[in-house]
């Protein structure tokens, strides 16, 4: 068995992979124990993308302080961490004069909650602010500081700059059972592995409820709030450039019109509450029901530029709230449950404040003196001028071999990739876009499924697209004779 360690974090979504980052600054040891092959494969890979302004929730609410807290800290991390993200900006538009009722109190709510620059706008200055929008509105509100962002990206590096300096991940780790002896936890995964820790914090997502019942803590449930959301493909003009939003319901922000950060845009997400936590299903009904509403708002985009949709769902606690605080029934086990939206946003503002429950909890924290908060650059093809991509190319000739069309992907940013750890089709996906595209991987699947073969020396039909059972390729693939599987893919 391991030795002790002084923190275990369950699950590494965007919360789970803040703080392991945040901690690692730390003389501490620290375990990352995730139940997927890879990070970042539950609800913090199917979302909007949406670094929140801080308008929407009331002042009185623990998710708006962390909102706003997170959406300063992103300029900060992407220096560190070189992921994408922009801050576009978000408009909310009415289209009638109630409606700029709540315009107005969404305003006064922003400006309570500390959103800086917040401003209504009137009919004209909102056009002028965002040509596409449908001319029959009356007027909105504008957040120059929301922004957007990739958030396996950002997930991936968080976890990158963890492990680095020091941080042990542990994947395919998934928690079934806990004892405490008085002075640690035992730890055990479903396949019977163990791992000693003193503190544990939950920031299991959708299974925090179950989680929680593991170590005997508070009993609660978790409901599934599922969204679904389709994907257009790249056209910047006739893209909106900043968020779009209508004026949000009850329980709901609505459907919004989102160009993403890399240059596609997306529509969605719907809001319905399941009993499954795997739904991942998406409907043409939904697609039909998203479409009107996003259409009426932006009218230029069109569902003949969808290239694929994907479902979410946001773990969601009674009253709505984030629930995050040092457990009263369990010892040193700290609670990060029903983090719905916007967890993405305030995930390096979560880290912060459980970084302060922990200290709460008498955990010492002093500082690490070989702590560095960088991660070196990664290269991307796309990216590239014809003179930096020679450049590359005579450092790495696998910069020449394009593996993903329609994302020009390289072989040498898959082969980053693996080396990085991502040996799924997912995580390769992921982290380097490959099969995001129009093609939707027709094209380069196969060629990364033979990469990750090679570099790994992993059976090709034991290859999976995001772990488990999940393989790709039934039975042998035959290799010609005298063909090494590179010629092959070639
Ligand atoms: C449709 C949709 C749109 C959204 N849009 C936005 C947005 O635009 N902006 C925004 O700020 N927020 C948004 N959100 C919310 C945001 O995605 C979440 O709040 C955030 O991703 C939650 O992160 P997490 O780390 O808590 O959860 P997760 O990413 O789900 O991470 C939890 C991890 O725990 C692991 N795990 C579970 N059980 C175990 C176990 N027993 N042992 C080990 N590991 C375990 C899981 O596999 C998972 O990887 C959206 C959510 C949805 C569904």
């Amino acid at each position: 068995m391991n030795d002790v360690f002084d923190v275990a974090i369950i699950g590494a979504g965007a919360i789970g992979a803040a703080l392991a980052r945040r901690l690692s600054a730390y003389d501490l040891s620290v375990a990352l124990l995730e139940r997927c092959a890879d990070v970042c494969f539950g609800v913090s890979k199917a979302n909007s993308g949406i670094i929140h302004a801080g308008f929407h929730h009331p002042v009185s609410s623990l998710k708006a302080r962390l909102e706003i807290r997170g959406n300063l800290m992103f300029e900060q991390l992407q220096h560190e961490l070189g992921f994408p993200f922009k801050r576009v900006g978000i408009i909310v538009a009415a289209f009638s004069y109630e409606e700029m009722k709540t315009v107005e109190h969404l305003y006064e709510q922003g400006v309570a909650n500390g959103v800086p620059r917040l401003e209504i706008c009137g009919r004209e200055r909102l056009l002028m602010l965002e040509p596409k929008l449908n001319p029959d509105t009356v007027g909105g509100l504008y957040a120059p500081t929301g922004g957007i962002v990739e958030p396996y990206r950002y997930v991936f590096a968080l976890v990158e700059s963890a492990v680095r300096n020091g941080v042990a991940l542990k994947t395919e780790f998934r928690v079934v059972r806990a004892q405490h002896d008085g002075e640690a936890y035992s730890i055990e995964s479903e396949a019977g592995h163990r791992v000693r820790a003193r503190r544990v914090i939950n920031a299991a997502g959708l299974h925090a409820d179950q989680v929680s019942a593991a170590f005997g803590a508070e009993a609660f449930t978790i409901v599934p709030r599922k969204g679904e959301e389709f994907l257009l493909e790249r056209n910047a003009a006739g893209f909106p450039n900043q968020v779009i939003f209508p004026v949000p319901g009850r329980h709901t922000k609505g459907i919004l019109v989102i160009p993403t950060v890399e240059g596609t845009m997306m529509v969605g997400p719907t809001a319905v509450e399941t009993e499954d936590k795997e739904d991942v299903e998406t409907t043409s009904d939904n697609l039909d029901r998203v479409f009107a509403q996003a259409m009426y708002m932006v009218p230029v985009i069109s569902k003949r530029e969808i290239i694929t949709s994907f479902a979410g769902s946001r773990p969601v606690l009674p009253g709505n709230d984030f629930y995050i605080g040092i457990s009263r029934s369990a010892p040193h086990f700290i609670q990060v449950a029903g983090i719905q939206s916007p967890g993405l946003t305030a995930s390096p503002a979560i880290a912060e404040y459980v970084k302060d429950l922990l200290k709460q909890d008498g955990q010492g924290l002093t500082e690490k003196a070989a702590y560095d908060p960088f991660l070196p650059p990664s290269a991307r093809v796309r990216e590239k001028n014809p003179a930096e991509l020679d450049a590359l190319m005579s450092e790495d000739p696998h910069y020449g071999h394009i593996a993903c069309r329609c994302e020009s992907v390289s072989e040498a940013e898959i082969v980053e990739a693996i080396r990085k750890g991502h040996t799924t089709l997912d995580g390769i996906k992921f982290y380097t876009r490959a099969g995001m595209g129009r093609c939707q991987g027709g094209f380069c699947s196969y060629r990364v499924i033979k990469i990750i073969a090679r570099e790994t020396g992993i059976p090709i039909e034991e290859i999976t697209k995001r772990g488990g059972g999940s393989r790709l390729l039934l039975g042998k693939i035959p290799v010609a004779q005298g063909e090494s599987s590179e010629q092959q893919m070639k």
